[in-house]
Protein backbone atom coordinates (compact mmCIF):
# COMPACT_ATOMS: atom_id res chain seq x y z
CA UNK A 1 0.00 0.00 0.00
CA UNK A 2 1.03 3.22 -1.00
CA UNK A 3 0.57 7.23 -1.30
CA UNK A 4 1.37 7.60 -4.72
CA UNK A 5 1.29 11.56 -6.67
CA UNK A 6 0.44 11.44 -10.10
CA UNK A 7 0.91 14.45 -12.45
CA UNK A 8 -0.38 14.37 -16.05
CA UNK A 9 0.31 17.51 -18.38
CA UNK A 10 -1.44 19.21 -20.70
CA UNK A 11 -0.06 16.72 -24.03
CA UNK A 12 -1.59 13.79 -21.58
CA UNK A 13 -5.25 14.98 -20.92
CA UNK A 14 -5.45 17.10 -24.64
CA UNK A 15 -8.55 15.65 -25.29
CA UNK A 16 -11.74 13.71 -24.12
CA UNK A 17 -10.23 10.08 -24.99
CA UNK A 18 -6.79 10.98 -23.44
CA UNK A 19 -8.96 12.10 -20.24
CA UNK A 20 -10.34 9.06 -20.58
CA UNK A 21 -6.83 6.84 -21.23
CA UNK A 22 -5.55 8.49 -18.15
CA UNK A 23 -8.44 7.15 -15.87
CA UNK A 24 -7.29 3.75 -17.26
CA UNK A 25 -4.21 3.88 -16.59
CA UNK A 26 -4.33 5.01 -13.25
CA UNK A 27 -6.41 2.36 -12.15
CA UNK A 28 -4.28 -0.48 -14.03
CA UNK A 29 -1.04 0.94 -12.24
CA UNK A 30 -3.42 1.08 -8.23
CA UNK A 31 -2.53 -1.68 -6.71
CA UNK A 32 -5.65 -2.55 -3.93
CA UNK A 33 -4.88 -0.36 -0.89
CA UNK A 34 -2.99 2.58 -2.57
CA UNK A 35 -4.23 5.84 -2.17
CA UNK A 36 -3.69 8.26 -5.12
CA UNK A 37 -3.57 11.87 -5.99
CA UNK A 38 -3.83 13.02 -9.51
CA UNK A 39 -2.47 16.34 -10.07
CA UNK A 40 -3.38 17.92 -13.93
CA UNK A 41 -3.15 20.53 -16.02
CA UNK A 42 -5.13 22.22 -18.54
CA UNK A 43 -5.99 20.11 -21.59
CA UNK A 44 -3.63 20.84 -24.57
CA UNK A 45 -2.96 24.18 -25.75
CA UNK A 46 -5.68 25.70 -23.18
CA UNK A 47 -3.06 28.29 -21.80
CA UNK A 48 -1.83 29.46 -24.67
CA UNK A 49 -5.71 29.59 -26.13
CA UNK A 50 -6.58 31.78 -23.20
CA UNK A 51 -3.35 33.85 -23.34
CA UNK A 52 -4.20 34.60 -26.90
CA UNK A 53 -7.67 35.69 -26.12
CA UNK A 54 -5.98 38.54 -23.58
CA UNK A 55 -4.27 39.57 -26.22
CA UNK A 56 -7.36 40.56 -28.76
CA UNK A 57 -8.58 42.31 -25.62
CA UNK A 58 -5.59 44.23 -24.12
CA UNK A 59 -1.78 44.21 -24.14
CA UNK A 60 -1.91 45.41 -20.17
CA UNK A 61 -4.01 42.85 -18.71
CA UNK A 62 -4.17 43.28 -14.68
CA UNK A 63 -2.26 40.28 -13.57
CA UNK A 64 -5.18 39.51 -10.82
CA UNK A 65 -7.23 39.00 -13.94
CA UNK A 66 -4.49 36.95 -15.57
CA UNK A 67 -4.69 34.62 -12.64
CA UNK A 68 -8.44 34.66 -13.25
CA UNK A 69 -8.76 34.09 -16.49
CA UNK A 70 -5.81 31.30 -16.69
CA UNK A 71 -6.53 28.95 -13.55
CA UNK A 72 -9.80 28.44 -15.29
CA UNK A 73 -7.93 25.58 -17.79
CA UNK A 74 -6.92 23.02 -15.16
CA UNK A 75 -10.69 23.47 -13.75
CA UNK A 76 -11.83 21.78 -17.13
CA UNK A 77 -9.64 18.95 -16.81
CA UNK A 78 -10.35 17.97 -12.96
CA UNK A 79 -14.28 18.02 -13.27
CA UNK A 80 -13.61 15.78 -16.36
CA UNK A 81 -10.75 13.41 -15.02
CA UNK A 82 -13.24 13.17 -11.82
CA UNK A 83 -16.37 12.24 -13.81
CA UNK A 84 -13.89 9.58 -16.04
CA UNK A 85 -13.33 7.56 -12.74
CA UNK A 86 -17.11 7.68 -11.94
CA UNK A 87 -17.86 6.35 -15.56
CA UNK A 88 -15.22 3.38 -14.74
CA UNK A 89 -16.99 2.94 -11.30
CA UNK A 90 -13.84 4.65 -9.25
CA UNK A 91 -15.18 7.45 -7.15
CA UNK A 92 -13.33 10.25 -7.46
CA UNK A 93 -13.54 14.22 -6.05
CA UNK A 94 -12.30 17.10 -7.83
CA UNK A 95 -10.55 20.24 -6.11
CA UNK A 96 -9.70 23.51 -7.24
CA UNK A 97 -5.78 24.42 -6.21
CA UNK A 98 -7.49 26.42 -3.25
CA UNK A 99 -9.70 23.40 -2.19
CA UNK A 100 -6.27 21.03 -1.89
CA UNK A 101 -4.80 23.65 0.49
CA UNK A 102 -2.04 25.44 -1.79
CA UNK A 103 -1.46 28.46 -0.36
CA UNK A 104 0.84 30.97 -1.96
CA UNK A 105 2.20 34.61 -1.84
CA UNK A 106 0.70 36.86 -3.56
CA UNK A 107 2.94 37.52 -6.66
CA UNK A 108 0.20 36.79 -9.36
CA UNK A 109 1.18 34.28 -12.74
CA UNK A 110 4.20 33.14 -10.94
CA UNK A 111 3.40 33.30 -7.43
CA UNK A 112 5.20 30.60 -5.05
CA UNK A 113 3.43 28.00 -2.75
CA UNK A 114 3.85 29.14 0.94
CA UNK A 115 2.06 26.41 2.80
CA UNK A 116 -0.07 23.37 1.98
CA UNK A 117 -2.90 22.09 3.62
CA UNK A 118 -4.03 18.60 2.11
CA UNK A 119 -6.81 18.19 4.80
CA UNK A 120 -9.52 18.08 2.31
CA UNK A 121 -7.04 15.40 -0.50
CA UNK A 122 -6.53 13.25 3.00
CA UNK A 123 -10.51 13.08 3.54
CA UNK A 124 -11.26 12.10 0.00
CA UNK A 125 -8.44 9.33 0.15
CA UNK A 126 -9.43 7.85 3.59
CA UNK A 127 -13.35 7.63 1.80
CA UNK A 128 -11.08 5.79 -1.05
CA UNK A 129 -11.89 8.39 -3.45
CA UNK A 130 -9.16 9.65 -5.89
CA UNK A 131 -8.02 12.73 -5.36
CA UNK A 132 -7.83 14.85 -8.43
CA UNK A 133 -6.09 18.25 -8.00
CA UNK A 134 -5.87 21.54 -10.60
CA UNK A 135 -2.28 21.83 -10.96
CA UNK A 136 -0.48 25.16 -11.19
CA UNK A 137 -2.84 27.09 -9.25
CA UNK A 138 -3.22 28.53 -5.52
CA UNK A 139 -4.64 31.19 -3.38
CA UNK A 140 -3.50 33.92 -0.80
CA UNK A 141 -4.19 34.55 2.71
CA UNK A 142 -6.43 37.28 1.15
CA UNK A 143 -8.81 34.38 -0.89
CA UNK A 144 -6.89 35.29 -4.22
CA UNK A 145 -6.83 33.24 -7.10
CA UNK A 146 -3.38 32.83 -8.13
CA UNK A 147 -1.21 30.63 -10.68
CA UNK A 148 2.09 29.35 -10.38
CA UNK A 149 3.85 30.03 -13.70
CA UNK A 150 4.24 28.07 -16.75
CA UNK A 151 4.43 24.46 -16.13
CA UNK A 152 3.11 25.17 -12.42
CA UNK A 153 1.26 22.10 -11.91
CA UNK A 154 4.54 19.72 -11.38
CA UNK A 155 5.39 22.29 -8.61
CA UNK A 156 1.64 21.70 -7.34
CA UNK A 157 2.39 17.48 -7.35
CA UNK A 158 5.63 17.80 -5.91
CA UNK A 159 4.33 20.30 -2.99
CA UNK A 160 1.33 17.75 -2.15
CA UNK A 161 3.65 14.62 -2.35
CA UNK A 162 6.29 17.04 0.00
CA UNK A 163 3.28 17.68 2.08
CA UNK A 164 1.51 14.39 2.22
CA UNK A 165 4.79 13.11 2.48
CA UNK A 166 3.77 10.76 -0.67
CA UNK A 167 5.59 7.72 -1.22
CA UNK A 168 6.93 9.06 -4.90
CA UNK A 169 5.83 11.90 -6.94
CA UNK A 170 5.10 10.37 -10.39
CA UNK A 171 5.63 12.93 -13.76
CA UNK A 172 3.96 11.96 -16.66
CA UNK A 173 4.59 13.40 -19.83
CA UNK A 174 5.16 12.77 -23.45
CA UNK A 175 9.19 12.26 -23.20
CA UNK A 176 10.27 8.43 -21.74
CA UNK A 177 12.34 10.46 -18.96
CA UNK A 178 15.04 13.03 -18.32
CA UNK A 179 17.63 12.80 -21.17
CA UNK A 180 21.14 13.97 -21.37
CA UNK A 181 20.45 16.60 -23.98
CA UNK A 182 16.62 17.41 -25.86
CA UNK A 183 16.29 13.94 -27.81
CA UNK A 184 14.48 16.18 -30.60
CA UNK A 185 17.53 17.98 -31.70
CA UNK A 186 20.59 15.49 -30.06
CA UNK A 187 19.09 12.17 -31.50
CA UNK A 188 22.23 10.77 -29.64
CA UNK A 189 21.04 11.63 -26.30
CA UNK A 190 20.60 8.99 -23.52
CA UNK A 191 17.70 8.68 -20.95
CA UNK A 192 19.29 8.36 -17.42
CA UNK A 193 17.67 6.37 -14.85
CA UNK A 194 18.34 8.27 -11.95
CA UNK A 195 19.39 12.37 -11.79
CA UNK A 196 20.29 14.17 -8.45
CA UNK A 197 18.22 17.09 -7.30
CA UNK A 198 20.73 19.62 -7.66
CA UNK A 199 21.82 18.41 -11.56
CA UNK A 200 17.89 17.83 -12.25
CA UNK A 201 17.31 21.66 -10.64
CA UNK A 202 20.29 22.99 -12.78
CA UNK A 203 19.10 21.28 -16.18
CA UNK A 204 15.92 23.07 -15.73
CA UNK A 205 17.27 26.32 -14.74
CA UNK A 206 19.35 26.18 -17.99
CA UNK A 207 16.44 25.13 -20.07
CA UNK A 208 16.18 21.74 -19.71
CA UNK A 209 11.95 21.51 -20.40
CA UNK A 210 11.09 18.82 -18.88
CA UNK A 211 10.10 19.82 -15.30
CA UNK A 212 9.66 23.17 -13.69
CA UNK A 213 12.74 24.24 -11.93
CA UNK A 214 10.75 25.59 -8.68
CA UNK A 215 9.31 21.89 -8.62
CA UNK A 216 12.68 20.24 -8.61
CA UNK A 217 13.87 22.49 -5.64
CA UNK A 218 10.44 21.34 -3.68
CA UNK A 219 11.15 17.96 -4.16
CA UNK A 220 14.98 18.45 -2.54
CA UNK A 221 13.33 20.05 -0.07
CA UNK A 222 10.67 17.92 0.83
CA UNK A 223 12.87 15.11 -0.05
CA UNK A 224 10.30 13.50 -2.36
CA UNK A 225 11.47 11.11 -4.68
CA UNK A 226 9.95 12.01 -8.61
CA UNK A 227 9.38 9.82 -11.07
CA UNK A 228 9.24 11.31 -14.73
CA UNK A 229 7.84 8.94 -17.08
CA UNK A 230 6.15 8.46 -20.16
CA UNK A 231 2.37 8.65 -20.24
CA UNK A 232 2.31 7.05 -23.27
CA UNK A 233 4.24 3.83 -22.84
CA UNK A 234 5.55 1.82 -19.71
CA UNK A 235 8.98 2.48 -19.89
CA UNK A 236 10.41 3.13 -16.30
CA UNK A 237 11.49 6.56 -16.67
CA UNK A 238 13.89 8.75 -14.91
CA UNK A 239 14.19 9.24 -10.76
CA UNK A 240 14.77 12.50 -9.58
CA UNK A 241 16.49 11.78 -5.89
CA UNK A 242 19.16 12.99 -3.37
CA UNK A 243 22.00 10.54 -4.04
CA UNK A 244 22.49 7.66 -6.84
CA UNK A 245 21.24 4.65 -5.67
CA UNK A 246 22.37 2.39 -8.73
CA UNK A 247 25.76 2.19 -10.65
CA UNK A 248 24.97 3.84 -13.57
CA UNK A 249 27.97 4.30 -16.42
CA UNK A 250 29.84 7.46 -14.98
CA UNK A 251 29.46 10.73 -16.72
CA UNK A 252 31.35 13.23 -15.71
CA UNK A 253 28.61 15.80 -17.64
CA UNK A 254 25.23 14.43 -17.06
CA UNK A 255 23.34 16.71 -19.04
CA UNK A 256 23.57 19.44 -22.30
CA UNK A 257 20.93 21.84 -21.61
CA UNK A 258 19.83 25.18 -24.02
CA UNK A 259 17.70 27.99 -23.92
CA UNK A 260 16.62 29.83 -26.73
CA UNK A 261 14.32 32.12 -24.65
CA UNK A 262 16.70 34.66 -23.83
CA UNK A 263 17.90 38.09 -24.73
CA UNK A 264 21.38 39.48 -24.06
CA UNK A 265 21.08 43.04 -23.07
CA UNK A 266 24.02 45.57 -22.85
CA UNK A 267 24.40 49.04 -20.72
CA UNK A 268 27.56 50.52 -22.33
CA UNK A 269 29.48 53.06 -20.99
CA UNK A 270 28.54 53.08 -17.23
CA UNK A 271 30.65 54.86 -14.76
CA UNK A 272 32.79 52.74 -12.76
CA UNK A 273 31.27 53.11 -9.24
CA UNK A 274 30.68 51.74 -6.18
CA UNK A 275 26.70 51.44 -6.06
CA UNK A 276 26.21 50.68 -10.03
CA UNK A 277 25.13 47.09 -10.74
CA UNK A 278 23.17 47.63 -7.55
CA UNK A 279 21.14 50.44 -8.59
CA UNK A 280 21.00 48.40 -12.18
CA UNK A 281 19.69 44.92 -10.30
CA UNK A 282 17.79 45.62 -7.73
CA UNK A 283 15.51 48.10 -10.22
CA UNK A 284 15.15 44.49 -11.79
CA UNK A 285 14.41 42.89 -8.86
CA UNK A 286 11.77 45.32 -7.71
CA UNK A 287 10.37 44.39 -10.85
CA UNK A 288 10.52 40.82 -10.27
CA UNK A 289 12.58 40.29 -13.88
CA UNK A 290 14.93 37.37 -12.94
CA UNK A 291 18.48 38.58 -14.06
CA UNK A 292 20.59 35.56 -15.51
CA UNK A 293 24.30 35.90 -16.78
CA UNK A 294 26.15 39.20 -15.53
CA UNK A 295 29.31 40.09 -17.10
CA UNK A 296 31.27 43.29 -16.24
CA UNK A 297 33.80 44.64 -18.15
CA UNK A 298 36.43 47.32 -18.37
CA UNK A 299 35.38 49.56 -21.35
CA UNK A 300 37.73 52.46 -21.08
CA UNK A 301 40.45 52.31 -17.29
CA UNK A 302 41.17 55.78 -18.75
CA UNK A 303 37.99 57.35 -18.48
CA UNK A 304 36.79 54.70 -16.03
CA UNK A 305 33.88 53.20 -17.55
CA UNK A 306 32.78 49.65 -17.72
CA UNK A 307 30.17 47.88 -19.93
CA UNK A 308 27.80 45.58 -18.32
CA UNK A 309 26.34 42.51 -19.92
CA UNK A 310 23.42 40.46 -18.73
CA UNK A 311 20.65 38.22 -20.02
CA UNK A 312 16.96 37.79 -19.45
CA UNK A 313 14.16 36.10 -20.56
CA UNK A 314 13.11 37.12 -23.64
CA UNK A 315 9.68 37.87 -22.75
CA UNK A 316 10.94 40.28 -19.91
CA UNK A 317 12.93 42.10 -22.37
CA UNK A 318 10.83 44.89 -23.62
CA UNK A 319 10.03 45.98 -19.66
CA UNK A 320 13.92 45.60 -18.84
CA UNK A 321 15.08 47.97 -21.90
CA UNK A 322 12.53 50.48 -20.12
CA UNK A 323 13.84 50.12 -16.77
CA UNK A 324 17.17 50.54 -17.60
CA UNK A 325 16.26 53.31 -19.54
CA UNK A 326 14.83 55.31 -16.94
CA UNK A 327 18.18 55.26 -15.08
CA UNK A 328 20.40 56.58 -17.97
CA UNK A 329 20.33 60.31 -17.39
CA UNK A 330 20.96 59.65 -13.33
CA UNK A 331 23.55 57.40 -13.85
CA UNK A 332 25.21 59.07 -17.05
CA UNK A 333 25.73 56.04 -18.98
CA UNK A 334 26.31 55.87 -23.12
CA UNK A 335 23.24 53.95 -23.95
CA UNK A 336 21.06 50.27 -24.19
CA UNK A 337 21.99 47.58 -26.78
CA UNK A 338 20.08 43.95 -27.01
CA UNK A 339 20.68 41.09 -28.61
CA UNK A 340 17.73 38.61 -29.14
CA UNK A 341 19.40 36.09 -31.36
CA UNK A 342 21.12 34.55 -28.71
CA UNK A 343 21.40 30.88 -26.85
CA UNK A 344 22.13 29.72 -23.95
CA UNK A 345 24.13 26.45 -24.32
CA UNK A 346 25.36 24.73 -20.81
CA UNK A 347 26.82 21.54 -19.56
CA UNK A 348 25.42 20.33 -16.44
CA UNK A 349 26.93 17.59 -13.93
CA UNK A 350 27.81 17.41 -9.96
CA UNK A 351 31.57 15.22 -11.10
CA UNK A 352 32.61 18.39 -12.81
CA UNK A 353 33.96 19.43 -9.30
CA UNK A 354 37.40 18.55 -8.91
CA UNK A 355 37.62 17.81 -12.54
CA UNK A 356 39.74 20.08 -14.51
CA UNK A 357 39.05 20.41 -17.98
CA UNK A 358 36.03 20.24 -18.57
CA UNK A 359 35.00 23.83 -19.51
CA UNK A 360 38.09 23.71 -22.02
CA UNK A 361 35.77 20.73 -23.67
CA UNK A 362 33.14 22.31 -24.00
CA UNK A 363 35.13 25.43 -25.36
CA UNK A 364 36.84 23.18 -27.90
CA UNK A 365 33.66 21.65 -29.11
CA UNK A 366 32.17 24.96 -29.87
CA UNK A 367 36.19 26.65 -31.27
CA UNK A 368 36.28 23.42 -33.61
CA UNK A 369 32.71 24.08 -34.80
CA UNK A 370 33.67 27.76 -35.61
CA UNK A 371 31.09 29.18 -33.19
CA UNK A 372 31.68 32.16 -31.04
CA UNK A 373 31.08 32.97 -27.58
CA UNK A 374 29.44 36.17 -26.00
CA UNK A 375 29.07 35.79 -22.52
CA UNK A 376 30.05 32.56 -20.43
CA UNK A 377 29.38 31.71 -17.36
CA UNK A 378 29.59 29.14 -14.36
CA UNK A 379 28.14 27.65 -11.24
CA UNK A 380 29.62 24.71 -9.18
CA UNK A 381 28.23 22.18 -11.61
CA UNK A 382 27.61 23.90 -14.79
CA UNK A 383 29.14 26.05 -17.70
CA UNK A 384 26.93 27.88 -20.25
CA UNK A 385 28.07 30.08 -23.48
CA UNK A 386 25.95 32.49 -24.92
CA UNK A 387 26.04 31.90 -28.57
CA UNK A 388 24.31 32.71 -31.91
CA UNK A 389 20.72 31.22 -31.32
CA UNK A 390 21.20 29.45 -34.97
CA UNK A 391 23.85 27.44 -33.97
CA UNK A 392 22.41 26.02 -31.33
CA UNK A 393 21.39 23.10 -32.33
CA UNK A 394 24.73 22.02 -33.59
CA UNK A 395 25.90 23.38 -30.76
CA UNK A 396 24.23 21.01 -28.92
CA UNK A 397 25.40 18.06 -30.79
CA UNK A 398 29.23 18.55 -30.63
CA UNK A 399 28.95 19.59 -27.53
CA UNK A 400 27.24 16.10 -26.73
CA UNK A 401 29.23 14.60 -28.62
CA UNK A 402 32.39 15.64 -26.46
CA UNK A 403 31.53 14.57 -23.82
CA UNK A 404 29.34 11.12 -24.28
CA UNK A 405 30.82 9.62 -27.03
CA UNK A 406 32.43 6.94 -25.33
CA UNK A 407 29.57 5.30 -25.14
CA UNK A 408 28.24 4.95 -28.52
N1 LIG B 1 -1.33 24.85 -17.85
C1 LIG B 1 -0.16 25.51 -17.35
C2 LIG B 1 0.81 25.78 -18.50
O1 LIG B 1 0.53 25.41 -19.62
C3 LIG B 1 0.50 24.73 -16.26
C4 LIG B 1 1.10 23.41 -16.67
O2 LIG B 1 0.88 22.92 -17.77
O3 LIG B 1 1.82 22.83 -15.84
O4 LIG B 1 1.85 26.34 -18.27
MG1 LIG C 1 0.40 23.12 -20.06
Amino acid sequence: MALIVKKFGGSSVATPEKIKQVAKRVLRDKQAGDQVVVVVSAMGDTTDDLLALVEQITTAMPLREMDMLLATGEQVTIALLAAAFAELGQAAQSFTGAQAGICTNKNHTKARILSVDPTRVRDALSEGKIAVVAGFQGITAEGEITTLGRGGSDTTAVALAGAMKADVCEIFTDVKGIYSADPRIVPEARMMKEVTYSEMLEMARLGAGVMQPRAVELGERGDVVIHVRSTFCEECGTMIRRDYTMQEKEFIIRGVAHDANVAKVAVLGVPDQPGIAYKIFSRMADANIDVDMIVQSVRSSEQNIIDLVFTVSKPELSRTVALVGQLKDEMGFLGVQVDENVAKISVVGAGMLGNPGIAATMFGALAEAGINIGVISTSEISISCLIPADRVKEAANVIHKRFFAEEK
